[in-house]
Formats: structure tokens, sequence, C-alpha cells
């Protein structure tokens, strides 16, 4: 540690920032280990992290690391300060370039991951610390009374074993006595023991390495505290998106399975209908028609779950962005939303302005989207209404409204109803049907398409979505017909 009170003080300092900036559990016993060898900092021989497991009751550790001689020492710091050269050199080289002045504390702990790194991997077999990158395994209830870890893990305040009073069992190989050892501990408590030593005959421990140590000790569980909620936050959102991708696997096996004989019920129906396999009486076509509904209305519902199946898992978002005609896209899907319609007595009247130009999309994706929101505002109006379509175009970008006169979102839901399988009326005897997949599909194919969505709802009233994509002036654009 530096001599000067100041540079000591700058030198806890990067330390402390260095720890502070592990995001993950390794990557924080490297930084661990890494300042308890840097010669620059507390200068031990080597540093041994054994985290204690409260469910096996037993010490487990395999980071060790440092000098074992004074020429090994040297030589780490030799290596260090080259490497501490080479970082100033990239970061004023970084400087020149970008002519921002580049801060090195970004890299302090970039220099503590390469040292570890360069260490372990550039260690030749069979040298002293080969052989302490060993794995240790302890069983708590096994060790003596007065073991150094036992002792360690049951104080507060760390402190240095001598030869004589503590008992080394398991750990021989790796520790020289006199050592340094102490606690890591966490809300949740007993995390591990540090344990640090110095072998060289020439600068033994003395009271100012056990001070440092607590320092560290003390600054090291703060900052575990972090490291283990974050680690546990990204555990947890990595096991979601695992769910997440499960499900839509299973999504996308089961709609196609239902999907096969779905398409057979439909067909053989439509040939029994329309007596092309022999005649049939008045109420037997009332009741093939009746099938025929059912089955198409499951048809539809698998379409979507597959088409949410192929969304999700990223079908659509290679994308190819060219100039489309939204209203060749409008004209084909008009057909199927006529389907969708069946007997409901609701207009779709589009409101053109006089020419509509074309938008950066995809013909395809912007099809689905259409349908998906013409088909909501069909679905949500009851009798009589008037579905709206309206183009306007403003600061290079066009406005498509999907405007209705149906039954309004409630102000609370409208944050909510592109999420998957949301609906704002989720019981099961509710009038309208669907699975709230559609919503979901039209974000996530605008997210592909970097268009945008806007919803204002009244209730009672009505709705108005409102996608938003990039216009393009080339002079084709197309007049409504
Ligand atoms: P689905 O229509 O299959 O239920 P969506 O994802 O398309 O699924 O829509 C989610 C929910 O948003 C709907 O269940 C409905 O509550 C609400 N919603 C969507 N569009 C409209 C609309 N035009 N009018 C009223 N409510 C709507």
């Amino acid at each position: 540690m530096a001599d000067n009170f100041t540079e000591e003080i700058s030198l806890l300092e990067q330390v402390h920032v260095a720890l502070g900036s592990a995001s993950r559990l390794e990557d924080f016993y490297l930084i661990l280990g890494s300042v308890l060898v840097d010669p620059n900092t507390f200068g031990f021989s080597r540093a041994f992290v054994l985290r204690y497991d409260e469910r096996t009751r037993c010490f487990l550790g395999k980071v060790a690391l440092g000098s074992t001689s004074r020429e090994q020492y040297e030589q780490l710091r030799e290596d260090l300060l080259a490497e501490a050269r080479l970082l100033k050199d990239q970061e004023e080289a970084i400087t020149r370039e970008t002519g921002e002045p580049m801060a090195l504390q970004h890299l302090y702990d970039l220099r503590f991951h390469s040292l570890w790194i360069q260490l372990l991997q550039g260690q030749e077999e069979g040298t002293d610390l080969n052989t302490a990158f060993q794995e240790v395994s302890l069983r708590r209830d096994k060790l003596l009374p007065g073991h150094l870890l036992e002792s360690a893990a049951s104080s507060a305040q760390a402190r240095q074993f001598e030869n004589s009073e503590a008992v080394l069992e398991g750990l021989d190989k790796f520790v020289h006595l006199p050592a340094l050892a102490g606690r890591l501990v966490s809300k949740r408590g007993l995390h591990g023991v540090l344990i640090a030593d110095r072998i060289f005959e020439d600068r033994p421990l003395d009271g100012q390495d056990l001070y440092h140590f607590q320092w560290l000790i003390n600054h090291a569980s703060v900052s575990l505290e972090n490291v283990l909620l974050v680690s546990e936050l990204t555990e947890t959102t990595n096991r979601m998106r695992e769910v997440d991708r499960l499900k839509t696997n299973f999504l996308s096996i089961v709609s196609h399975e239902l999907r096969t004989p779905l398409t057979s019920i439909v067909g053989f129906v439509h040939l029994l209908a329309e007596e092309k396999v022999g005649k049939i009486t008045p109420s037997q076509k009332d009741l093939l028609k009746r099938v025929s509904q059912h089955s198409t209305h499951l048809q539809n519902m698998v379409n979507d779950l597959l088409e949410l199946a192929e969304v999700e898992s990223g079908g659509m978002v290679n994308v190819e962005l060219v100039p489309v005609d939204p209203l060749e896209a409008l004209y084909a899907v008009m057909p199927k939303i006529e389907a969708r319609r069946g007997a409901k007595n609701v207009a779709i009247e589009p409101s053109i302005m006089s020419t509509v130009p074309k938008i950066l999309a995809d013909q395809s994706a912007l099809e689905r989207i259409y349908f998906h929101l013409l088909d909501n505002a069909v679905k949500f109006t009851n009798e009589k209404g008037t579905v709206g379509i309206e183009f306007n175009r403003a600061n290079g970008e066009l406005d498509i409204s999907i405007v209705d006169q149906g039954i309004g979102i409630p102000q609370e839901n409208l944050q909510r109803i592109f999420d998957n399988f949301y609906q704002v009326d989720y019981r099961l005897d509710r009038a309208y049907g669907g699975m709230g997949i559609g919503l979901t599909v039209v974000s996530l194919l605008l997210r592909a398409l970097n268009g945008k969505i806007n919803v204002e709802s009244t209730v009672g009233i009505g709705s108005r979505f409102t996608v938003t994509f990039p216009a393009i002036s080339d002079g084709t654009e197309t007049n409504w017909h």
C-alpha cells in the first residue's frame, strides 16, 4: 500500500469503485482476489475466497492467486506496471480519436480482470499457483475446534492467525500461516471467508495489513449486497425468458397439431353442405352451417395463436423495410375482414386524402396490422356502427387511424391492452370473443417495422388506434379508387 496518506485514500477509493462495478458474483470474486494480490494495492501473496453454502453447510472455493516468492512478486509487479502503461497508451489513443477524455477509472476493473485471467492461463502445470487453484470443499460441522474457517466465520472482526493457534486442516496445501482471515456477510447471513497470506520473509504481515484487510472486508460486504441483488434479478429475468420461450414453443406445437384436423373438418363439412356427396335435408343443411361457422371460428383462433407464436419467436424480426403502398395492403386485407364480419351490420368506410404516400414498411406485416385493428374495431362495435380508416400526413410521417364507434376502453386499461393475452373483459361469459392476442402481434410487428401506435378511447363513444410510419415522397403516391 502507498506510503503517502492521500495516495492511500485514492487507492482505496479505486478498490471501492472496482468492487462496486461488479454485476456478477464471479466478477466480484475476481476483483476481490485481484486487489488483494495486486502489489500496487494490498500486495498479499495469495487470496482465497471460500464461499459458504448454507444448504450443504460446506465451505467451497477455488479462488486463489498470488506470488509465493519475492521474484514472482517482483515479476507480477512489473507485469502490472507494463499493463498499466499499455492501458494508458490505449486511453490516450481513444482520447485522441474521440476527442473525449477517457477516465482511467473505467479501465481499472478491466485491468484487474485481465490480470487475473492472464495469471490463470499463464501458469505452467505444477507450479504453486496452479495447485492453489484446486477446488476446496470443507464441511463446516466436520471442522476441528478452533479451525481458521470456523473462527473467522463466527467473528465480526478479521484477525491474524498465527502458526500455533489456528488449525488449517484441509487448507494447509494452500494457506501459509501467519494469515489474515475474516468473514464476508450479506443480509442473508454468512457468505464466505476471505483469507490472505504473505509469505516473504522480508515483509511479514503487520498491523497495517490487518487494518487494510478489515477495511476491504467491510467494503466488500456492502458491494456484495448489490452484486447479490443484481445477479438475483438477472437470474429471475433469465428464468422468465426461458418460461416465455417454452410457452411460445408450446403454442406453436399445439396450434400446428390443431390446425391439420381442423382444416379437414372445415373442408369435409363444406363438401357435405354443398351436397357434393349426396342430397341433404334443409334441417341437416342448417346444422352443417352451424358446424361450419364454429369450426371456422376455431380455425381463426388457432391461426391467431400460430401467428403470435411465429411473431414472438422472432419470425417477423427480419422484415424487409421497403416502400409499401398502404392502400394496396388495405385492399388486400378487406376480404378477410368481410369474412370475419359475418352478418354484423358494421360499415367500413375509409376516408382518404387525395393522395396517400408510400411508407417504409413490409407489406405482409402491414396487412396483419390492418387485420387485427379492423377486426377489433368491428368486433367491439355493436350493430349499425361505422368503422372509419383515416390517413393523415404530417412531418414526413403517415398516420393511419382506425376509428370505431364501439364500446371504448377505460383509461386505466389502455396501457395493458398490448400485453399478451390481456383483455379488458376477461370473464368467460363476456360478450366478445378473442384471446387477447391481436394487439400483442400488432405491437411486436410495429417494433420490427420501427412504427408507432397510439390509442385514444372513450367508453361508450369509441376508440381510435393510430399507427405511424415514415412516409416516402417519391412522386408515386396512390389515389384512392
Ligand atoms: P382480443 O381482441 O382477441 O381480445 P387484442 O389483443 O386484439 O385481443 O385486444 C386486447 C383487448 O383490448 C380486447 O380484449 C379489448 O378489451 C381491448 N380492445 C382492443 N381493441 C378494441 C377496440 N377497438 N374497442 C374496444 N376495446 C378494444
